[in-house]
Protein backbone atom coordinates (compact mmCIF):
# COMPACT_ATOMS: atom_id res chain seq x y z
CA UNK A 1 0.00 0.00 0.00
CA UNK A 2 1.46 3.52 -0.88
CA UNK A 3 2.38 6.43 1.20
CA UNK A 4 -0.03 9.75 0.73
CA UNK A 5 0.87 13.04 1.71
CA UNK A 6 -0.91 16.79 1.41
CA UNK A 7 0.96 19.95 1.36
CA UNK A 8 -0.82 23.19 2.44
CA UNK A 9 2.31 26.13 2.27
CA UNK A 10 -0.01 28.60 2.89
CA UNK A 11 1.97 31.42 1.14
CA UNK A 12 -0.25 34.71 1.85
CA UNK A 13 -0.34 33.47 6.11
CA UNK A 14 3.17 35.34 6.06
CA UNK A 15 4.32 38.61 8.38
CA UNK A 16 7.73 41.17 8.64
CA UNK A 17 10.36 39.11 10.08
CA UNK A 18 8.39 35.52 11.80
CA UNK A 19 10.12 32.52 11.89
CA UNK A 20 6.86 30.42 10.93
CA UNK A 21 7.15 31.59 7.48
CA UNK A 22 6.04 30.11 3.65
CA UNK A 23 9.96 30.24 3.61
CA UNK A 24 10.84 27.11 5.94
CA UNK A 25 8.79 24.58 2.91
CA UNK A 26 11.89 26.05 0.35
CA UNK A 27 14.13 23.36 0.51
CA UNK A 28 11.47 20.97 1.03
CA UNK A 29 9.18 21.62 -2.23
CA UNK A 30 11.07 21.18 -4.80
CA UNK A 31 12.53 17.47 -3.26
CA UNK A 32 9.03 16.15 -2.74
CA UNK A 33 8.63 14.62 -6.06
CA UNK A 34 12.00 12.24 -5.06
CA UNK A 35 10.02 10.55 -1.90
CA UNK A 36 8.25 7.52 -2.90
CA UNK A 37 4.52 9.25 -1.61
CA UNK A 38 1.93 10.10 -3.34
CA UNK A 39 0.24 14.05 -3.15
CA UNK A 40 -3.33 14.54 -2.00
CA UNK A 41 -5.38 17.15 -2.87
CA UNK A 42 -6.95 17.91 0.65
CA UNK A 43 -10.43 19.57 1.32
CA UNK A 44 -10.65 22.23 3.79
CA UNK A 45 -12.45 21.22 7.70
CA UNK A 46 -15.29 21.96 8.08
CA UNK A 47 -16.50 24.25 10.73
CA UNK A 48 -18.32 21.51 12.11
CA UNK A 49 -14.71 19.53 12.51
CA UNK A 50 -13.30 22.38 13.81
CA UNK A 51 -16.05 22.63 16.63
CA UNK A 52 -14.79 19.10 17.32
CA UNK A 53 -11.94 20.87 19.30
CA UNK A 54 -12.57 24.74 19.11
CA UNK A 55 -15.55 26.32 20.88
CA UNK A 56 -17.31 28.09 17.66
CA UNK A 57 -17.27 31.41 19.45
CA UNK A 58 -13.28 31.21 19.12
CA UNK A 59 -13.79 30.50 15.41
CA UNK A 60 -15.90 33.15 14.95
CA UNK A 61 -13.53 35.59 16.64
CA UNK A 62 -11.06 34.45 14.59
CA UNK A 63 -12.69 34.69 11.38
CA UNK A 64 -13.66 38.23 12.19
CA UNK A 65 -10.24 39.26 13.32
CA UNK A 66 -8.64 37.87 9.87
CA UNK A 67 -11.58 39.86 7.75
CA UNK A 68 -11.73 43.40 9.99
CA UNK A 69 -8.05 43.64 11.60
CA UNK A 70 -5.56 41.74 9.66
CA UNK A 71 -2.47 41.47 9.40
CA UNK A 72 -1.87 41.58 12.96
CA UNK A 73 -0.89 40.16 16.30
CA UNK A 74 -3.07 38.28 18.37
CA UNK A 75 -0.89 37.09 21.36
CA UNK A 76 2.57 37.39 22.71
CA UNK A 77 4.25 34.15 21.05
CA UNK A 78 3.77 35.94 19.18
CA UNK A 79 1.28 35.03 17.00
CA UNK A 80 -0.06 36.71 13.72
CA UNK A 81 -2.91 36.54 11.41
CA UNK A 82 -3.38 37.79 7.85
CA UNK A 83 -6.77 38.56 5.90
CA UNK A 84 -6.11 34.44 4.14
CA UNK A 85 -4.99 33.66 7.79
CA UNK A 86 -8.58 31.44 8.47
CA UNK A 87 -8.90 30.39 4.88
CA UNK A 88 -5.14 29.13 5.32
CA UNK A 89 -6.06 27.15 9.29
CA UNK A 90 -9.10 25.51 7.65
CA UNK A 91 -6.90 24.04 4.92
CA UNK A 92 -4.19 22.64 7.40
CA UNK A 93 -6.68 21.26 9.85
CA UNK A 94 -8.77 19.80 6.66
CA UNK A 95 -5.27 18.22 5.21
CA UNK A 96 -5.13 16.25 8.52
CA UNK A 97 -8.27 14.75 8.33
CA UNK A 98 -7.53 13.76 4.33
CA UNK A 99 -3.92 11.98 5.70
CA UNK A 100 -6.15 10.17 8.28
CA UNK A 101 -9.53 9.08 6.55
CA UNK A 102 -6.79 7.64 3.55
CA UNK A 103 -5.05 5.93 6.24
CA UNK A 104 -8.27 5.01 8.19
CA UNK A 105 -10.04 3.40 4.68
CA UNK A 106 -7.27 1.42 3.58
CA UNK A 107 -7.09 3.99 0.34
CA UNK A 108 -3.14 4.51 2.03
CA UNK A 109 -0.59 2.57 4.06
CA UNK A 110 0.61 5.92 6.06
CA UNK A 111 0.45 9.45 5.31
CA UNK A 112 2.30 12.95 5.78
CA UNK A 113 0.27 16.06 6.57
CA UNK A 114 2.37 18.89 5.60
CA UNK A 115 1.02 21.93 6.59
CA UNK A 116 1.33 25.39 7.87
CA UNK A 117 0.26 27.29 9.79
CA UNK A 118 0.88 24.63 12.83
CA UNK A 119 -1.36 23.07 15.36
CA UNK A 120 -0.12 21.99 18.93
CA UNK A 121 -0.28 25.00 20.69
CA UNK A 122 -3.48 25.75 20.32
CA UNK A 123 -6.31 25.46 23.23
CA UNK A 124 -9.90 24.67 22.62
CA UNK A 125 -10.88 27.90 23.64
CA UNK A 126 -7.21 29.89 22.33
CA UNK A 127 -5.24 30.40 19.39
CA UNK A 128 -1.49 30.84 20.20
CA UNK A 129 1.76 29.93 19.86
CA UNK A 130 1.85 30.30 16.19
CA UNK A 131 -1.11 28.17 15.70
CA UNK A 132 -4.69 28.81 14.97
CA UNK A 133 -6.35 25.43 14.59
CA UNK A 134 -5.23 22.34 16.69
CA UNK A 135 -5.17 20.26 13.38
CA UNK A 136 -4.03 17.13 14.65
CA UNK A 137 -6.19 17.34 17.67
CA UNK A 138 -9.27 17.88 14.87
CA UNK A 139 -7.72 14.50 12.77
CA UNK A 140 -7.55 12.47 16.17
CA UNK A 141 -11.42 13.60 17.12
CA UNK A 142 -12.37 13.10 13.72
CA UNK A 143 -10.95 9.75 13.49
CA UNK A 144 -13.10 8.71 16.60
CA UNK A 145 -16.02 10.28 14.67
CA UNK A 146 -15.23 7.59 12.30
CA UNK A 147 -16.17 4.90 14.81
CA UNK A 148 -12.60 4.16 16.04
CA UNK A 149 -12.71 4.03 19.98
CA UNK A 150 -8.63 4.84 21.18
CA UNK A 151 -6.26 6.81 19.46
CA UNK A 152 -2.72 8.05 20.41
CA UNK A 153 -0.87 11.17 19.84
CA UNK A 154 3.10 11.43 20.22
CA UNK A 155 4.54 14.55 19.63
CA UNK A 156 8.46 15.18 19.63
CA UNK A 157 7.91 19.14 18.40
CA UNK A 158 10.67 20.93 20.28
CA UNK A 159 7.89 22.41 23.06
CA UNK A 160 4.96 20.93 24.72
CA UNK A 161 2.13 20.77 22.86
CA UNK A 162 -0.31 22.56 25.25
CA UNK A 163 -3.50 22.54 22.96
CA UNK A 164 -3.24 19.22 22.63
CA UNK A 165 -2.72 18.12 25.90
CA UNK A 166 -6.03 20.36 26.84
CA UNK A 167 -8.30 19.44 23.93
CA UNK A 168 -7.66 15.82 25.75
CA UNK A 169 -7.11 16.26 29.57
CA UNK A 170 -10.34 14.48 29.96
CA UNK A 171 -11.19 12.59 27.09
CA UNK A 172 -10.41 8.69 28.15
CA UNK A 173 -10.13 7.99 24.19
CA UNK A 174 -7.46 9.81 23.73
CA UNK A 175 -3.75 9.27 25.25
CA UNK A 176 -0.70 12.14 24.63
CA UNK A 177 2.82 12.16 24.95
CA UNK A 178 4.79 14.83 24.49
CA UNK A 179 8.65 15.22 24.84
CA UNK A 180 9.60 18.88 24.82
CA UNK A 181 12.74 21.48 25.80
CA UNK A 182 12.21 22.75 29.29
CA UNK A 183 12.43 26.21 30.47
CA UNK A 184 11.05 27.47 27.10
CA UNK A 185 7.61 28.32 25.55
CA UNK A 186 4.88 28.05 26.20
CA UNK A 187 6.20 26.77 30.06
CA UNK A 188 3.60 23.43 30.63
CA UNK A 189 4.08 20.13 30.27
CA UNK A 190 5.92 18.89 33.51
CA UNK A 191 6.25 15.55 34.34
CA UNK A 192 3.01 16.09 36.85
CA UNK A 193 0.63 18.30 34.61
CA UNK A 194 -2.05 15.49 34.73
CA UNK A 195 -2.32 13.71 37.72
CA UNK A 196 -5.49 12.01 37.04
CA UNK A 197 -4.95 10.69 33.85
CA UNK A 198 -1.60 8.71 34.54
CA UNK A 199 -0.27 6.61 32.03
CA UNK A 200 -2.74 8.60 29.01
CA UNK A 201 -1.16 12.07 29.61
CA UNK A 202 2.87 11.65 29.50
CA UNK A 203 5.38 14.35 29.32
CA UNK A 204 8.74 14.12 28.87
CA UNK A 205 10.74 17.71 29.84
CA UNK A 206 13.97 17.34 28.39
CA UNK A 207 17.49 19.78 28.92
CA UNK A 208 18.84 21.76 26.42
CA UNK A 209 20.78 19.62 23.92
CA UNK A 210 19.25 16.27 24.70
CA UNK A 211 19.66 14.21 21.28
CA UNK A 212 19.52 11.43 19.47
CA UNK A 213 20.84 9.49 22.25
CA UNK A 214 17.99 10.86 25.00
CA UNK A 215 15.30 10.36 22.16
CA UNK A 216 16.44 6.79 21.31
CA UNK A 217 16.09 5.98 25.60
CA UNK A 218 12.78 7.76 25.52
CA UNK A 219 11.07 5.77 22.57
CA UNK A 220 11.87 2.48 24.18
CA UNK A 221 11.47 3.47 27.81
CA UNK A 222 8.72 5.66 27.77
CA UNK A 223 6.86 5.57 24.06
CA UNK A 224 6.39 1.61 24.44
CA UNK A 225 5.05 1.31 27.72
CA UNK A 226 2.62 3.90 27.06
CA UNK A 227 1.73 2.59 23.34
CA UNK A 228 1.30 -1.08 25.21
CA UNK A 229 -0.97 0.68 27.89
CA UNK A 230 -3.30 2.59 26.09
CA UNK A 231 -3.53 0.04 23.01
CA UNK A 232 -4.40 2.71 20.68
CA UNK A 233 -5.91 1.38 16.77
CA UNK A 234 -4.40 4.45 15.67
CA UNK A 235 -0.96 6.95 15.76
CA UNK A 236 -0.66 10.38 15.20
CA UNK A 237 2.48 11.80 15.25
CA UNK A 238 2.88 15.52 15.41
CA UNK A 239 6.54 15.95 14.45
CA UNK A 240 8.56 19.13 14.82
CA UNK A 241 11.97 19.39 12.87
CA UNK A 242 12.57 22.22 15.74
CA UNK A 243 14.35 19.72 17.93
CA UNK A 244 16.80 19.49 15.56
CA UNK A 245 20.09 21.15 17.25
CA UNK A 246 20.45 23.69 14.29
CA UNK A 247 17.25 25.35 14.84
CA UNK A 248 17.17 29.11 15.32
CA UNK A 249 14.33 29.08 18.03
CA UNK A 250 15.33 26.23 20.65
CA UNK A 251 18.35 24.07 21.85
CA UNK A 252 17.06 20.43 21.65
CA UNK A 253 19.83 18.55 19.96
CA UNK A 254 18.23 15.72 17.34
CA UNK A 255 19.98 15.44 13.68
CA UNK A 256 18.28 13.93 10.62
CA UNK A 257 19.43 10.86 11.59
CA UNK A 258 17.94 10.48 14.85
CA UNK A 259 14.37 11.53 13.35
CA UNK A 260 14.85 8.80 10.77
CA UNK A 261 15.50 6.64 14.49
CA UNK A 262 12.10 8.41 15.69
CA UNK A 263 10.04 7.57 12.95
CA UNK A 264 11.36 4.18 12.55
CA UNK A 265 10.07 3.21 15.79
CA UNK A 266 7.00 5.27 16.22
CA UNK A 267 6.27 3.07 12.35
CA UNK A 268 6.97 0.06 14.88
CA UNK A 269 4.48 0.62 17.49
CA UNK A 270 1.85 1.36 14.83
CA UNK A 271 2.58 -2.22 12.57
CA UNK A 272 2.84 -3.99 16.23
CA UNK A 273 -0.17 -2.59 17.70
CA UNK A 274 -2.50 -0.53 14.82
CA UNK A 275 -2.18 -2.48 12.16
CA UNK A 276 0.49 0.12 10.82
CA UNK A 277 -2.15 3.17 10.95
CA UNK A 278 0.09 6.18 11.45
CA UNK A 279 -0.25 9.64 10.25
CA UNK A 280 2.58 12.54 10.63
CA UNK A 281 1.41 15.73 11.19
CA UNK A 282 3.88 18.56 10.72
CA UNK A 283 4.57 20.88 13.98
CA UNK A 284 7.29 23.47 14.33
CA UNK A 285 10.70 23.85 12.48
CA UNK A 286 12.44 26.90 11.40
CA UNK A 287 15.37 25.93 9.41
CA UNK A 288 14.12 25.19 5.84
CA UNK A 289 17.11 22.68 5.34
CA UNK A 290 16.12 20.76 8.54
CA UNK A 291 12.43 20.78 7.58
CA UNK A 292 13.60 19.18 4.23
CA UNK A 293 15.93 16.77 5.83
CA UNK A 294 13.37 15.92 8.71
CA UNK A 295 10.60 15.64 6.48
CA UNK A 296 12.50 12.92 4.09
CA UNK A 297 13.69 11.09 7.68
CA UNK A 298 9.73 10.29 8.20
CA UNK A 299 8.74 9.57 4.18
CA UNK A 300 12.01 7.20 4.09
CA UNK A 301 11.04 5.50 7.46
CA UNK A 302 7.13 5.62 6.02
CA UNK A 303 8.38 4.02 2.68
CA UNK A 304 10.19 1.47 4.44
CA UNK A 305 13.87 3.22 2.77
CA UNK A 306 16.89 3.07 4.34
CA UNK A 307 18.59 6.64 5.82
CA UNK A 308 19.75 9.44 3.81
CA UNK A 309 23.17 9.91 3.80
CA UNK A 310 23.08 13.71 5.11
CA UNK A 311 25.09 13.90 8.30
CA UNK A 312 24.68 16.65 10.66
CA UNK A 313 25.40 15.17 13.84
CA UNK A 314 24.78 17.11 17.28
CA UNK A 315 28.06 19.23 17.78
CA UNK A 316 26.75 19.30 21.55
CA UNK A 317 27.19 17.25 24.75
CA UNK A 318 24.02 15.35 25.55
CA UNK A 319 23.03 15.46 28.97
CA UNK A 320 22.87 12.47 30.51
CA UNK A 321 19.01 11.65 31.04
CA UNK A 322 18.36 8.44 32.64
CA UNK A 323 17.22 9.91 36.16
CA UNK A 324 14.51 11.95 34.53
CA UNK A 325 13.54 9.21 32.34
CA UNK A 326 13.55 6.54 35.24
CA UNK A 327 11.53 9.33 37.34
CA UNK A 328 8.77 9.77 34.70
CA UNK A 329 8.72 6.05 34.17
CA UNK A 330 8.17 6.07 37.87
CA UNK A 331 5.23 8.10 38.27
CA UNK A 332 3.16 6.72 35.57
CA UNK A 333 3.88 2.98 36.42
CA UNK A 334 5.71 2.09 33.48
CA UNK A 335 6.68 -1.38 33.95
ZN1 LIG B 1 7.87 23.83 18.22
Amino acid sequence: MRTVYTFVASPNHVYPDHPERPARFDVLEPRLKAFDAEWMEARPATLEEISYVHNPALVTALEKVCREQAPGIIDYAPTYVTPSSFVDALHAAGAVITCSRAVLNRDAKNAFAIIRPPGHHAEPESAMGFCIFNNVAIAARDALAQGLERVAIIDYDAHHGNGTQAAFLDDEQVAFLSTHQWGIYPGTGWIEDAPHAKKRIVNVPLPAYAGDKVYEQIAEQIFIPFIEAFKPQMIFISVGFDAHWNDPITQLGLSSAGYFMLAGKVMALAEKHCDGRIVFVLEGGYDPMNVANGAEAVFRAATGKEASEVSDPNPHKEPDCESRIDEIRKWHGFK
